[in-house]
């Protein structure tokens, strides 16, 4: 079997085997483009080293040194020969984009008689060297394990010596004995020498990058974008272009449009006479790729050639490493680009209207989950004064946060429930779970393609970066900007649109729809076939939603209109109350209240279907805290402050209170079994409803109520309250005024009972609407608020469960329960209408679910909309 694959003969639709970086290289090959020779470990090699116990077999071994003959044949070099040596690089390659998260070793096949070959070849002893400390650097904190700052604080030190301002200062001398004091620090850090033999080299890399697959930050990277850790790593070995022999040498990266805005510009940054990463690492502050025009006109006008023909190859925008060695350009990586929500859009638009993409590519190609972003919040200007400091635009969005310096510790005060922003130097991949738990990031170092900008765009996060007007002092943990000094967890706001950083708290605005997007839910709303309603319990919200394009009302919850201060009182006097006349005449305060409200809904939602759910919690929920009545009591009787009146008061509060107390609320009297038991309060809701609609017909308003009863179990239950329903509409509205008025009675199915018995339940209900928050937790027997700060976690840690199921939709087991009660209930009743209304609804696999099971409509929160929109036209795609 082959393990082993010259680029020569892979293609791009090979990325499972050959890795996204060696599929894609090989794909620039058989387009005609300047790429060094190489070739790529499959990740079945990869694979079958970590079954192997990671050990690489004798096959793998006769399959890499035979592609390695034929690499040197192409080169017109041989490995490790002292007067004509092939130099290659060994570079990770995963199959899904993991930018940074991996190891790549450089200049690979350099040693201390190769060195003097490559001086001689080249008539450039100090780029030589350079390149071979480089190769000590990569392959001693890689391969051998040996923190990184060891290396830092030699080249430090050896350049203070030689009064070198930047790397290139450096002279041969100067790299000669840096190189003796690298393998000094290795044999001292590992009591093992750099190895000398270059196969040796080439063994320990490929192992070592097969093993960076399992390190802390790919799989913190692949748990957050779910790749799946059975992928494995494919492994590219390619001989090596240099750089860095001098001025007429660099290296860069490009996009063919701009990650940040979107904008269809040749957007990039490069470094004259540097090795591959110093762009990435922000070792150096590049320059923008507009200067090479007129540094390398012939260079860049190939680049930008090149570019614009992988863009049209790949149908996307494209992420491109490039280097040049003695002014000849080479191609070195390109990928889809990372970019954030808002050049997401823009790019698929501008494509669209190119002819490059078709509408349904274009809706399919957006990442939905970065779509909060964009309707995420701005900087309200008019609030901001002190400016700290302005560095480079990198990902726009505002963050507010309190500053670290370091990740552990913003990972810590994130789980604490602080809000923080990651101030670093530079970002390098080991800070990825401080990105993760911030709010935004800030470098002082480090240009628009550094580390730490492609991770925060990836990740929808805030961004400024190569901010050199602040000053980052890690064990001082302060921050000096030009006039300010900033501690640790001082508040601070980036704002990734400027650039700016911005001391304290501003407030922040929500944004708009941009023209983009309008155009791209547009084109969701031509393909897609499933409805999106909004959660929305006022006038206020149902506005909001209906502006960013709901269809209907699909859940109002009529308890959170009792919690107004100015409502409570008048809820709890109805609860309190001592017999039915005392709650009758609570209840008719509160029923103009509901009334008001209800017009408020209908009007906002004139046309559209305003589905109306009848009171859900236990009325404990509304009534003063059993403990803290009880303290007080303890109190008056022991120390017997305050006045008799309040004694007497407190007394017979507690004693209702406690009457009402329940061991599980969640599982006790709620929903229908309360309004089945107390019927007045269900009536003057109900009677709340009719009269709002009977006032808004009356304004020309089109109502649609569709009146939902709470926590049925069983078909009587809904049975009983279908026909108060039926009889105070008909109470309410005359016989005649009915017919303007077509009302729909339905069910939350959110007992596991009432999926199952869906066939007798839909005989009283013209939809049903899931509640899979209730129904998860009845199905799995989980306490949501237990459950999600104990053994949840735990078990989503464990992949014992493979995402948390009030997060994500139990397709399995929930999921079961309600393709089981739509078909039951649509073989009775095929008119039956069906929903989701839980948190699942905004949830992207959950609707992808929803659409598969036939549902007529997902309901989510109002600014889940313009999500739900696009990820209900994928799901049809
Ligand atoms: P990453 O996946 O982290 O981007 P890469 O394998 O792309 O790692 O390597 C990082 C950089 O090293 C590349 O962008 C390129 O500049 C440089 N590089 C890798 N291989 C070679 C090579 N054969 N010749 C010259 N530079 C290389
Ligand atoms: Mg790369
Ligand atoms: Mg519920």
């Amino acid at each position: 079997q082959k393990q082993v694959v010259p680029f020569q003969d892979g293609n791009a639709s090979m990325k499972a085997l050959l890795g996204g970086k060696g599929a894609n290289l090989a794909e620039m090959i058989r387009a005609g483009l300047p790429v060094p020779p190489g070739f790529t470990i499959t990740t079945e090699a990869c694979l079958a080293f970590f079954k192997m116990g990671n050990r690489m077999s004798d096959e793998l071994f006769r399959q890499v040194a035979a592609a390695l003959k034929q690499l040197e044949k192409m080169k017109g070099q041989a490995f490790g020969d002292a007067a004509n040596p092939l130099l290659v690089s060994v570079r990770s390659g995963s199959v899904s984009s993991m930018p940074g998260m991996m190891d790549t070793i450089l200049n690979l096949g350099l040693n201390d008689s190769t060195v003097l070959g490559l001086a001689a070849l080249t008539n450039n002893e100090k780029f030589a060297y350079d390149c071979y400390r480089r190769l000590m650097q990569m392959f001693g904190s890689v391969v051998m394990g040996i923190a990184a700052h060891h290396f830092e604080q030699l080249l430090h030190h050896r350049k203070e010596k030689e009064g070198a301002k930047q790397d290139q200062d450096v002279t041969a001398e100067g790299w000669k004995s840096l190189i003796e004091d690298y393998k000094k620090c290795i044999l001292a850090q590992t009591g093992k020498s750099f190895p000398q033999n270059v196969h040796e080299q080439l063994r320990m890399s490929v192992e070592a990058v097969f093993k960076s697959w399992h390190n802390q930050r790919a799989q913190i990277y692949r748990e957050l974008n779910r790749i799946p850790d059975e992928q494995g790593t494919a492994v590219n070995i390619q001989s090596m272009v240099f750089g860095n022999r001098g001025d007429n040498c660099g290296t860069g990266v490009v996009f063919t449009r701009n990650p940040s805005t979107g904008e269809n510009a040749f957007f990039g940054e490069y470094l004259i006479n540097a090795q591959g990463e110093d762009v990435v690492a922000g070792i150096r502050t590049p320059l923008p790729i507009a200067a090479l025009k007129n540094e390398m006109p012939e260079i860049y006008e190939q680049l930008f050639e090149a570019s614009r023909q992988l863009e049209k190859h790949y149908k996307d925008m494209q992420d491109i490493e490039f280097t040049v060695e003695n002014n000849k350009l080479y191609l070195l990586q390109t990928r889809n680009g990372k970019r954030n929500a808002q050049a997401a859009l823009k790019i698929a638009v501008d494509m669209v209207h190119e002819g490059l993409l078709t509408k349904m590519e274009a809706v399919g190609s957006i990442e939905v989950s970065h779509l909060d972003q964009l309707l995420h919040r701005g900087i309200e200007e008019e609030a901001v004064k002190d400016v700290l400091a302005k560095g480079l635009p990198a990902s726009p969005g505002a963050a507010v946060g309190q500053l670290v310096f370091d990740a552990d510790t913003a990972a810590e005060w994130n789980r604490a429930g602080k809000t923080v922003i990651l101030a670093r130097n530079e970002t390098t991949p080991e800070d990825i779970h401080g990105v993760i738990a911030s709010e935004g990031v800030l470098t002082s170092r480090g240009g628009m393609t550094s580390h730490a900008a492609v991770v925060a765009r990836g990740m929808g996060k805030p961004c400024v970066c190569g901010c050199e007007e602040v000053r980052i002092v890690l064990n001082e943990k302060r921050m000096y900007a030009p006039n300010k000094v900033i501690e640790e967890g001082d508040w601070i706001t980036l704002d990734g649109a400027t650039g700016r950083i911005i001391s304290g708290i501003m407030p922040l605005k929500e944004a708009s729809m941009t023209d983009e997007l309008l155009l791209m839910l547009e084109w969701a709303d031509e393909i897609r076939t499933l409805n999106v309603y909004a959660n929305a319990d006022n006038p206020e919200d149902a506005q909001i939603a209906r502006q960013l394009g709901a269809q209907g009302i699909g859940l109002c919850r009529t308890e959170h209109m009792f919690f107004s201060p100015t409502r409570l009182p008048v809820v709890q006097r109805m609860i309190l109350a001592d017999d039915k006349e005392d709650r009758l005449r609570a209840l008719a305060q509160l029923l103009p209240m509901q009334q008001s409200d209800f017009e408020g809904m209908f009007e906002a939602m004139d046309g559209l279907p305003v589905t109306i759910r009848l009171l859900d919690p236990p009325l404990h929920e509304f009534l003063p805290n059993l403990e803290e009545l009880q303290r007080r009591h303890a109190e008056l009787t022991y120390d017997r402050s305050g006045s008799d009146l309040e004694r007497k008061e407190v007394v017979q509060l507690l004693s209702k209170v406690q009457a009402l107390h329940e061991a599980n609320p969640m599982l006790g009297q709620r929903g229908c079994r309360l309004g089945i038991v107390f019927p007045e309060i269900y009536d003057m809701q109900i009677e709340a409803i009719f009269r709002a609609a009977s006032n808004c017909i009356n304004r020309g308003i089109r109502v649609l109520p569709e009146i939902m009863i709470p926590l049925v179990g069983h078909a009587n239950e809904l049975k009983i309250v279908r026909e108060l329903v039926d009889l105070v509409a008909e109470q309410v509205l005359g016989k005649d005024s009915l017919r303007d008025c077509p009302y729909k009675v339905g069910t939350m199915i959110e007992v596991p009972r009432a999926a199952l018995t869906a066939r007798q339940i839909v005989a009283y209900a013209d939809f049903f609407s899931f509640g899979t928050n209730d129904l998860t937790q009845m199905t799995f027997g989980y306490s949501r608020d237990d459950a999600e700060g104990k053994f949840l976690t735990h078990y989503v840690d464990q992949k014992l469960l493979q995402h948390n199921p009030f997060q994500v939709l139990d397709t399995d087991g929930v999921g079961q329960l309600i393709d089981l009660a739509v078909n039951a209930g649509r073989l009775v009743k095929p008119s039956l209408k069906t929903g989701i209304c839980g948190e699942h609804g905004g949830d992207k696999e959950s609707i992808f679910f929803c659409h598969l099971t036939g549902l007529d409509y997902v309901s989510c929160s109002p600014y889940r909309i313009p999500l739900a929109r696009i990820a209900a036209a994928q799901a049809f795609i």
